[in-house]
């Protein structure tokens, strides 16, 4: 060794370039104080059914043990739930771990994901860590899916497209007949996901029947999660369901052992308490109706939002004074830099808290 390199700082490892270029996931925010209320993660304000609670309580004391690798008891159960076979299911860490799946799965570096945008701020960083290029389309005038500019968007690179109805953060759905002409126009090599977050939220008739046109197209794949609807966000719960082909590379595709048996346990006993769950979301439903009549009163120009959360579209100034005004009052939003904010309807008194302060607010 020359003395040069005896004093030159010795190298250090590096990220890929793909890494160093991720944009950095934004966590919902979080607070603690007692009058803050939590509204920036569409997260069920409900407490997990009780029966869920239970199952957790049940099977903590297995936790020495793994989890069943293949989650034969859930994907049974989801496929029973579904009218689906166990073969057409894919359990992941959380919808977002299932999407990882898929697009490490399918795209190979240089291969193109598209997806609308704005959309649910994971499907960039999934798709270019995987080293894949993301294809983002804009959204139309009504904030929904602009599905002729994404069919435009299909290239011979194109591998999967990603559809997310109701969409987060504008809350807008895709209808059937607009998935299905979709459909219709893309190649059938392309898997089409339906990402079905809000599902439950969504008024009957507003989305796609996704279930129908995965029996007639078999390159759509279905990604729900327990995160919403069924309260279990800290568990990390979600799935797909695609051909048995396709379903059988993601579990192969998936970290070993990644839902824990207690989120297992707790995602079976949730689809057990399905009506529970159901009351629940109506009265969410509800709330939502409500405070859409009530800002469209104080002169707020809303989209109906089948999510259980609203979209006010505000950038520069506007938004900035409304992102202080929220943080102020000690209620956590999530804000899109020069797009919007995107409240979660939660409890009443949460919600008017919402309305009075947007009053004060309203152009
Ligand atoms: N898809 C959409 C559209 C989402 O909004 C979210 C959560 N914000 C997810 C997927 C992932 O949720 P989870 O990983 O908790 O299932």
């Amino acid at each position: 060794m020359t003395p040069e390199q005896l004093l030159a700082p010795p190298a250090l490892p590096t990220l890929r370039a793909a890494v160093t270029r991720l944009p950095a996931y934004v966590p919902g925010r979080r607070g603690t104080g007692l009058d803050i209320a939590a509204l920036a993660s569409n997260e069920s304000h409900y407490e997990p059914l009780p029966a869920a609670t239970a199952a957790v309580a049940e099977a903590a004391g297995t936790m020495n043990r793994y989890p069943d690798a293949a989650a034969v008891e859930l994907r049974e159960r989801l496929a029973r739930h579904l009218g689906v076979t166990a073969g057409e299911v894919a359990v992941g860490p959380g919808s977002v771990g299932v999407l990882q799946q898929i697009i490490t799965g399918l795209c190979d570096a240089g291969d193109e994901a598209i997806f609308a945008w704005r959309s649910f701020e994971a499907y960039p960083i999934l798709v270019e860590l995987a080293g894949a290029r993301a294809v983002r389309v804009p959204l139309d005038e009504a904030e929904g899916h602009d599905l002729d500019a994404m069919a435009a968007a299909v290239t011979d690179r194109t591998k999967v497209i990603l559809l997310c109805t109701p969409n987060n953060p504008t809350g807008v759905p895709i209808s059937h007949d607009r998935v299905e002409a979709f459909l219709q126009a893309v190649p059938s090599s392309v898997l089409v996901v339906i990402d079905e977050a809000y599902v439950e939220y969504a008024d009957a008739g507003s989305g796609p029947d996704s279930l129908a046109l995965y029996r007639r197209y078999p390159n759509v794949c279905i990604l729900r999660t327990f995160s919403k609807a069924y309260g279990l966000a800290g568990l990390r719960v979600g799935y797909a369901i695609a051909t048995p082909a396709i379903a059988e590379g993601l579990r192969r595709t998936a970290l070993p052992f990644s839902v824990s048996a207690l989120a297992q346990k707790a995602a079976v006993a949730s689809l057990d308490a399905g009506e529970e769950m159901g009351e629940r979301v109506s009265l969410v439903k509800q709330e939502r109706g409500r405070m859409a009549a009530a800002l469209e009163a104080q002169g707020w120009r809303l989209q109906p939002s089948q999510g259980n959360f609203l979209w006010i579209r505000a950038g520069g100034e506007r938004l900035a004074t409304l992102v202080d005004a929220f943080d102020n009052a000690g209620i956590l939003v999530r804000a899109y830099q020069g797009d919007g904010l995107r409240i979660t309807v939660a409890d009443p008194a949460s919600n008017n808290r919402v309305l009075r302060l947007l009053a004060a607010h309203a152009a």
